[in-house]
């Protein structure tokens, strides 16, 4: 019997930005996703989630497009064998498999690039494929364009197989360079689930993604063809030329414009540990995801101010948005203390239950040890 572990993440900061060719710094999370798998003699995949207490059988020799397959887990299984046996032209090796999960699903916490990113370690190791992390991040991200239909940056992706222990990933999305950043180790991640299902979420964030396209093609007439994305634009450039876009674009697009600089500024904060330069940037960032990206809710931004009003360093919204959860820096000596007092303070003002978790930085996907 084979075990994969592929764990969920925290965007530390730089939330809407994957698509735009920008920066992000997720991190790995001690929320994980196991597959338990034995290997067949055939092309048949059989995959049961304890989760949901489902089960689907796919013949990974006649793979059928996504519109021919039930929605919903069993898509994103499929998405990551076609990808891999496109890339690789080799049919894989069927597999008994068992899924489960202590990751909340659809919170933000990215439970379904954990998933494929499991599987495509298992078809890795199964069918000696010795394909690197981020061809493999590469091809689970296709995946879910092309059967879950989301048409997701590189971020969540490459943060359940990239990252290390101790360590917030930097990814540059443009170059794909990344870069490993230590915590400061009296630092604990706190994962704030507000409780609120997302709703509507894929159209929502296939409609800024298109919204963030509209304002290239408008900057590109004034600036040439040399901005070929948001990240293009300075923030200078951003301040003199968004005007010239139309509502509600202008707005979507000040927002990835001044989150990849605070990307950059987190980064060198995180360094130097600078407590009050950490909690001034994830403020930042939650109030433009709040008021120019609109894709905060009033549980997101009571959970914030239920963290900060706890003692968090910091906190904000993570993942799309539109529900799910948070992500709170605290220092490890207050965490017992703090864990009681957010989940008081939101509870006196909130009607979904909220969840806490505390958080390690783990490495990304791999076999399971022993
Ligand atoms: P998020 O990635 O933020 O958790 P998504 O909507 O992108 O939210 O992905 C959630 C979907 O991923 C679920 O609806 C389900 O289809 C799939 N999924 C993730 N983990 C599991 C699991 N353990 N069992 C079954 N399906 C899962
Ligand atoms: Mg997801």
């Amino acid at each position: 019997m084979l075990c994969v572990r592929a764990p969920g993440r925290v965007n530390l900061i730089g939330e809407h930005t994957d698509y735009n060719d920008g920066y992000v710094l997720p991190v790995a999370i001690s929320l994980e996703t196991r597959v338990y798998a034995q290997p067949r003699t055939d092309a048949l995949c059989q995959v049961y989630s304890e989760t949901l207490d489902e089960q689907h059988t796919l013949n990974l020799a006649e793979l059928p497009p996504p519109e021919q397959l039930p929605e919903g887990f069993i898509r994103y299984v499929a998405g990551v064998a076609a990808m891999v046996q496109r890339h690789t032209g080799r049919t894989l090796t069927g597999v008994d498999a068992t899924l489960c999960s202590r990751l909340p699903l659809g919170a933000g916490l990215s439970s379904s690039a954990a998933l494929e990113a499991a599987f495509a370690v298992l078809w890795d190791a199964i069918d000696d494929l010795r394909l690197d992390r981020l061809t493999l991040a590469r091809l689970c991200q296709q995946a879910e364009h092309q059967y879950a239909g989301v048409r997701c940056g590189l971020m969540d992706q490459a943060a359940s197989l990239l990252c290390q222990a101790g360590h917030a990933l930097f990814l540059d999305t443009r170059t794909q360079a990344t870069q490993q950043v230590p915590i400061p180790s009296a630092w604990a991640i706190v994962v704030a689930d507000t409780g609120k299902p997302r709703a509507l979420a894929e159209s929502d964030y296939n409609l800024r993604r298109a919204q963030c396209e509209q304002a290239v093609g408008a900057l590109q007439d004034v600036l040439g063809e040399s901005v070929v994305a948001l990240r293009d634009v300075s923030a200078e450039a951003g301040a003199q030329y968004l005007p010239l876009v139309e509502e509600p674009a202008r707005r979507r697009a000040r927002h990835v414009v001044g989150e990849n600089a605070r990307v950059l500024a987190f980064l060198d904060a995180l360094r130097r540990a600078d407590t009050a330069q950490v909690r001034a940037l994830m403020l930042a960032s939650h109030a433009s995801l709040r008021d120019d990206y609109e894709v905060s809710c009033a549980e997101l931004d009571r959970m914030v101010e239920a963290c900060l009003q706890a003692g968090a360093i910091g906190a904000r919204m993570t993942g799309a948005g539109f529900g799910g959860a948070c992500v709170a820096l605290v220092e490890r000596a207050r965490l017992e203390r703090f864990l009681q007092d957010a989940e008081r303070f939101y509870r006196a003002r909130a009607a979904y239950e909220p969840r806490f978790y505390a958080c390690e930085a783990v490495d990304g996907a791999g076999m399971c040890a022993g």
